[in-house]
């Protein structure tokens, strides 16, 4: 097809004036329904936990019993000495670690982080609220690329070893946001043995999709706290996980796991912020999963609603694109997003081209640090929310704005021979 060509049919989808979300990694409102009988599980007359604690009242700081039980299932740690129980939101949790290093420093910091010049590790493209927590705190950011098992680690090691100011790095490590891919055996054993200048080194371990299998073909990933603590390394790692795309993303439970060192330095600090967490929600999450297999159950009827979303946006790409130089994709195994890669120095002309045809997409650079994507070609795309008919539309105008973007920087002439 001629650029002429492809612009008329992009006109007439502009006709259309559509208007698809594709940017939003957030549960559909089907998939918040799934959970609507946790709200059954509490009562006027029934909202005590098993040990008859009264979670109307202040206390419980690190959470109720039956709440750490399941979360150290969830966390894949040994005890619940190796848990604290959250809030809402595990993005809170990170957050405060990295705020109380900074005023404070960690359990085994010579000072506080913000005593000097500091820089995190951030593998790119990445999550981009992880960025903004490096952002909010003068936190220098260094990207590092990702390869198909999860970071670069000869980049990774090379620059830990050499410089005490890195004192930490992010990891999606399942399922990761952006790229729906999930660390290698070999990534988790090189990050918790690999030597640190920092000896207070810290891998923000953000297990936000541990559970988010699309099918029966689920990556299973080596035990983090495990591979540190063979390693002598047990302080490494903070687990971090929440019930948002489980629950309610507004209203769920979130964790942290990690040595018991780490825990009482985290639980010290969150002693000056709260008299304790919301017990309620607690009891709420724990009757209604009743142990990790009843939530492993109830992640099933998520998969049931996502995976045909993903589906359909890998065959639009596959028949669009399939066999063009024009892009790449990713085709994960769980998760919420789908990497995509235009041709370099067209990801944000795409992500304009649709925007004016109707199709919000996740803003070009968003998945790196300082929103600047070196090479201007990856995009985020998020099935979850929108209909599975109006992912066919907005995927066939993101399809085709590749192609026109494509002619328009010269990446290709036309697309007879594409
Ligand atoms: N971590 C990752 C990798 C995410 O993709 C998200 C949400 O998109 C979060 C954390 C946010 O989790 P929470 O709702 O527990 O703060």
């Amino acid at each position: 097809m001629t650029l002429d060509q492809l612009q008329s049919k992009f006109e007439e989808f502009k006709a259309k004036k559509l208007a698809l979300d594709m940017s939003r990694g957030k549960p559909s409102a089907a998939q918040l329904d799934l959970s609507n009988g946790l709200l059954d599980t509490v009562s006027s007359t029934d909202y005590k936990t098993i040990t008859d604690a009264d979670t109307r009242n202040y206390g419980g700081l690190d959470g109720i019993p039956e709440a750490k039980e399941l979360f150290k299932d969830f966390l894949e740690v040994s005890t619940v000495d190796e848990v604290v129980i959250g809030g809402n939101a595990s993005l809170t949790i990170m957050h405060d670690i990295v705020s109380r290093g900074m005023t404070h420093g960690m359990c085994d910091s010579k000072q506080a982080w913000g005593k000097s010049k500091i820089k995190f590790i951030c593998p790119s493209p990445g999550y981009d609220r992880h960025f903004s927590i490096c952002q909010h705190f003068g936190i220098e950011m260094i990207p590092v690329s990702c390869t198909p098992g999860g970071p670069n680690m000869d980049e990774v090691e090379q620059l830990v070893a050499n410089d005490e100011s890195i004192k930490g790095i992010w990891i999606v490590p399942k399922y990761s946001n952006p790229t729906g891919l999930s660390c290698s055996d070999e990534v988790v054993d090189r990050l918790s043995a690999m030597k640190t200048a920092a000896n207070d080194f810290r891998v923000f371990w953000d297990n936000a999709y541990a559970v988010h299998h699309l099918s029966e073909d689920k990556d299973k990933l080596k035990n983090i706290l495990d591979t540190c603590k063979e390693a002598g390394n047990e302080n490494r790692p903070f687990i971090l996980c929440s019930t948002s795309k489980i629950t309610f993303a507004g209203a769920g439970v979130s964790a942290v796991g990690g040595s018991v060192a780490n825990m009482d330095w985290f639980k010290g600090h969150l002693f000056f912020s709260t008299i304790g967490p919301d017990k309620l929600n607690q009891v709420r999450h724990t009757r209604f999963f009743k142990n990790i297999e009843g939530l492993h159950e109830h992640m099933k009827k998520h998969a049931a609603l996502l995976k045909p979303r993903f589906d359909k946006t890998l065959a639009i790409l596959e028949q669009e694109l399939g066999g063009t130089s024009l892009a790449t994709w990713t085709k994960p195994k769980g998760g919420y997003f789908i990497s995509f890669n235009v041709s370099n120095g067209c990801a944000k002309r795409v992500v304009a081209l649709a925007a004016e045809a109707g199709v919000k997409l996740t803003g070009a650079g968003a998945t790196y640090p300082h929103k600047n994507d070196p090479n201007d070609s990856n995009i985020r795309l998020a099935p979850s929310c929108p209909t599975i008919e109006e992912i066919e539309q907005a995927m066939q105008i993101v399809c085709l704005a590749v192609k026109i973007a494509a002619i328009e920087t010269g990446v290709v002439k036309d697309l007879v021979h594409n």
